[in-house]
């Protein structure tokens, strides 16, 4: 499904470039949360993370900290979340993978609720065990 970032990647609709490259193209957010809000997205049109081929992952996570240092060299800050939410009840609204990069300020910025638990030991082992079946080479 066609989303409002494929209009960016296609030119459609103007943005402001942060930097491009041929698997990237990073912009500013149209509605910041904070003074410098920026948005990184892979060129390949995918929903979600977990989605993403290795090589458009490996594209981002090679241009991600150069564009965060830019962010803070910009904006003067010293302190920023990298934010990426994925599916509906993560409060992703485009459906197209993109990674927020927002300073945090005295006055601006990411407001999270961390709601810690304490880490169960059987949970956990069912876990590991789960997750590594997933990442085994075949899995
Ligand atoms: P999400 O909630 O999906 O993680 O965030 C989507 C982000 O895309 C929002 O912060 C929103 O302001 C931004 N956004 C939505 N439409 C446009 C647009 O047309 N141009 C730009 N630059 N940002 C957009």
């Amino acid at each position: 499904m066609s989303t409002i970032f494929d209009k960016i990647l296609d030119g459609e609709i103007l943005c402001h470039k942060v930097y491009e490259d041929d698997h990237v193209l990073a912009f500013l957010d149209i509605g910041p949360i904070a003074d410098g809000h920026t948005l990184v997205i892979p060129k390949e049109r995918k929903a979600q993370l977990d989605q993403l081929s290795d090589e458009a992952a490996a594209a981002i996570g090679r241009v991600l900290p150069r564009i965060c240092r830019a962010v803070l060299a910009a904006t003067g800050a010293s302190a920023y979340n990298v934010l990426q939410n994925n599916g509906g009840m993560a409060h992703q609204v485009v459906k197209h993978v993109h990674f927020h990069v927002i300073p945090k300020t005295a006055i601006g910025g990411l407001g999270i609720n961390w709601p810690a638990g304490q880490l169960d030991g059987e949970r956990a082992k069912e876990l590991t065990e789960a997750m590594s079946a997933h990442l085994a080479p075949n899995g």
